[in-house]
């Protein structure tokens, strides 16, 4: 598979700064590994605070040029680079399935969505328009330019390898903004590729940088430099809020895409095909590694047993493996640190009162690979339901009535995606109106695409991706007053 991608000329191992591919200028690397296995894919460069200067430099350079082509031509760009990522989508999820884990065909999945962002910002760039506002002097005319707001840093998690990238990098590039990329250390092979396709595609050399290593010191050096105008961040809360802090220093915009704590109810009322199939995708997708990844299973009493049993009964049916292998439904957790954790969280609920329906342990092919798991009698002062537990594992809860379901999924920090399964017209508007959250799942599990706002209240986060809503986090907006006219 490794030659495959590399005479396809897709694995790149080096940065890209100013259109050249580099070494880190220590020549320090870091191992990229396949969690499945544990085998060593390549080494990539391990970069940091120089490196992290000059794809700066050189983002800022190019803006005074990219800023200034109209924006039909840099919709051009994007279409093309869709085109290329498309022409090589097996290629590409080759790649995201070595490094990180997921089924190939969930990893092809993401090749279609997250080229969907580039299709669909290509078409978005021509429509950031401003404004003239009627004037409250006759002799003056007022008018709102939209201008790009500079050079944009993107940092980005392992999840989702591609997506995370191209939904960053589609808005700013249409906008009319550079861009640094710093992707994950796990996975910074998907990024690099799909960085090589942007410049085949004409992409001008400084639009798009890509740097890995230290992240710290690259986040650092983003955060400092008074030419990075944006931030843009997916990942964790408590990365997320030192980012937040650290981009006072120079008042940055920020756009952050923290955790979630995805409640996922199922009401009395409801069609149980559809809430288990429902409920399986949003839970067990990526092996529960999502921030959209329900995180709690609300159950009505009514409906907790035949719930329970259908559910369980589709769980069983997972098949766990090598992402590579055909028929694999759930690959291997990113890393120990991660198996762990799912570890900590079942003990303290065991520990509570909770019971192990199904799983609850490593599976039997090792690594990282753990069983998909149910528990139940699980309550919301238990830790897998105040923190994500970011694996294949199924917390039910039970609860009374329609407020007491409110009440439990609103009883977070977090904010982002929520579910609820009712046959009831009236009782969908009602809990979709009261629950704190971003997103709303009606009788639907699976609710991501590039044409709806992407984004959570509360701790989840500040500002939308995707949809007409997600350029606009990229263009400052300037009033413009003419006046004695
Ligand atoms: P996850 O749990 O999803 O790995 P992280 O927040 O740790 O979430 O990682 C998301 C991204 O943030 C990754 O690209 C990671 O390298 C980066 N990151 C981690 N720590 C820092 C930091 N101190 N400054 C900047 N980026 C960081």
């Amino acid at each position: 598979a490794v030659t495959r991608l590399r005479e396809a000329g897709l694995l790149r191992t080096q940065g890209l700064i100013g259109g050249k591919w580099v070494d880190a200028y220590d020549g320090k690397t870091i191992k990229v590994q396949n969690p499945a296995t544990g085998e060593l894919i390549t080494d990539v460069a391990c970069m940091g605070k120089k490196e992290a200067t000059d794809a700066i430099s050189s983002a800022q350079s190019t803006f005074n040029t990219w800023s200034k082509i109209t924006s039909k031509e840099r919709s051009k760009y994007l279409r093309k680079w869709y085109d290329l990522i498309l022409a090589h989508k097996d290629d590409l999820a080759l790649l995201i399935t070595l490094e990180q884990g997921k089924p190939l065909k969930e990893a092809l999945g993401e090749i279609t969505y997250g080229a969907d962002f580039l299709e669909f910002f290509a078409e978005e760039a021509k429509r950031v328009y401003g404004d003239v506002i009627p004037p409250p002097a006759t002799d003056r005319r007022l008018l709102v330019f939209k201008q790009p707001v500079g050079v944009v840093g993107a940092i980005t998690p392992w999840n989702f390898p591609l997506a995370m990238i191209t939904r960053k990098v589609g808005p700013a590039l249409a906008a009319g903004c550079t861009v640094v990329v710093k992707p994950s250390e796990y996975t910074p092979l998907t990024a690099l590729a799909a960085a090589e396709l942007a410049l085949q595609a004409g992409v001008p050399p400084g639009a798009l940088n890509v740097i890995m290593g230290n992240a710290s010191d690259i986040g650092d050096t983003l955060l400092e430099s008074t030419q990075v105008r944006k931030l843009t961040f997916t990942g964790s809360t408590a990365v997320g809020k030192k980012l937040m802090a650290g981009s006072a220093k120079t008042v940055k915009k920020i756009s952050l895409e923290l955790g979630g704590n995805a409640p996922c109810i199922i009401f009395d009322d409801t069609d149980i095909d559809v809430a288990v199939k429902g409920s399986l995708a949003t839970k067990f997708r990526n092996t529960g590694q999502t921030c959209v990844c329900a995180n709690r299973i609300l159950v009505q009493e009514g409906i907790y047993e035949k719930f329970t049993n259908a559910f369980l009964k589709a769980v069983q049916k997972l098949h766990v493996g090598n992402g590579l292998e055909e028929g694999v439904d759930q690959g291997p957790l990113i890393n120990e640190a991660a198996v762990e954790k799912v570890e900590k969280f079942i003990k303290d609920a065991t520990s509570k009162g909770a019971e192990i329906i199904l799983g609850g342990k490593r599976h039997s092919l090792g690594m990282t690979f753990y069983e998909p798991t149910v528990i139940g009698n699980v309550n919301n002062e238990m830790l897998i339901c105040r923190e994500e537990v970011f694996g294949p594992v199924a917390p039910l809860l039970p609860f009374k009535t329609e407020e007491d379901a409110i009440r439990i999924a609103n009883d977070t920090n977090a904010g982002l995606a929520a579910y609820i399964f009712t046959q009831s017209i009236s009782r969908s508007w009602r809990v979709s109106e009261a629950l704190e959250y971003g997103i709303v799942g009606v009788n639907e599990g699976l609710i991501s695409t590039e044409v709806a706002p992407f984004g959570g209240f509360k701790e989840s986060g500040l500002g939308r991706e995707g949809s007409k809503y997600g350029i606009q986090e990229f263009v400052e907006l300037k009033y413009v007053c003419f006046g004695n006219m």
